[in-house]
């Protein structure tokens, strides 16, 4: 085999579902996956011989892709904030949006802060914080125990000492007495009455607890949240919390009656409103 013909391939098999650009954005990350080609030789050695007997794992993952899974589950990586994620189908996978809310918490940093994450998933918002925050003391907590594997295992990969523990931020149980300088979390914010809109990638393959909150009571992370900060937040500390760009005046609101007077809205980049910045003061 050739890599024009697995290129070929790859085409034939997922032709209807993608388009061009995304096509050969697969075929290179298959590719680099299962035969460690660099993406220079895609494009100058397409006669370049491959292995003749390929992976089996290579037409598995073809099927998943027709099937509509999502490249990084298929491979079982995933990139965010220039860092490698390992992820599977019980942690979201990393969103660029998630990028900007880090980026936000790291440009605001003072060194060595005390940061929890609230439903870390995969883990990628702190680690990311703890990689780019000097002397960081940050934990994590998630109701679900696989992902807090998942993420444990994420942090160690990416050398970066995180205090994980399983927990129901909606128990409003006071699990720690640590004050926090930095409260950040991107909990589930999708109204269920949404779930028309969503992309089947989304839909059929990643975990509905992170994604999903009943319409009659679509803010309860963020109550719970405040509710957290209240007794949690350090003198000065700060809330990130990324939202649901529907609910942007009604997140804020939330807050402002919780008794936090200072807001602060941002949009990601494509121009939905995304992230929230809170203070007391
Ligand atoms: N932004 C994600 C999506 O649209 C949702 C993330 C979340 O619910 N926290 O799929």
């Amino acid at each position: 085999m050739i890599i024009a013909e697995i290129a070929d391939m790859i085409k034939f098999k997922l032709d209807r579902q993608f388009d061009k650009n995304e096509i050969r954005l697969i075929t290179l990350s298959l590719l680099k996956h299962f035969w460690k080609i660099p993406e220079i030789d895609f494009y100058t050695c397409k006669q370049k011989n491959l292995d003749e007997r390929f992976d089996a794992n290579f037409l598995k993952s073809l099927d998943l892709l027709q099937r509509h899974a999502p490249l990084q589950y298929v491979l079982g990586t995933a990139e965010f904030y220039g860092l490698n994620f390992e992820v599977d189908g019980n942690v979201l996978i990393p969103r660029p949006e998630t990028e900007e809310l880090v980026d936000w918490i790291i440009a605001d940093s003072k060194d060595a802060p005390a940061i929890i994450d609230i439903g870390t998933g995969s883990g990628c918002i702190a680690i990311a914080l703890a990689k780019n925050i000097k002397d960081a003391k940050v934990y994590a907590i998630d109701i679900s125990g696989k992902a807090i594997k998942n993420a444990e295992n994420n942090a160690e990969n990416n050398n970066v000492r995180i205090t994980f523990s399983c927990r129901d931020i909606l128990s409003g149980d006071d699990f720690t007495h640590v004050k926090f300088d930095c409260i950040v979390s991107n909990p589930p914010y999708v109204c269920e009455s949404e779930k028309p809109e969503m992309k089947r990638n989304v839909i059929d393959f990643e975990p509905h607890s992170a994604l999903f909150v009943p319409d009659s009571d679509a803010l309860k992370f963020y109550g719970a949240i405040a509710d957290f900060a209240i007794s949690h937040l350090a003198d000065g500390g700060k809330i990130y919390v990324e939202i649901n760009e529907n609910l942007a005046e009604e997140t804020q609101s939330l807050f402002k009656q919780k008794g936090f007077k200072y807001t602060e809205l941002r949009k990601d980049l494509n121009g939905k409103n995304r992230m929230l910045k809170i203070k007391m003061q």
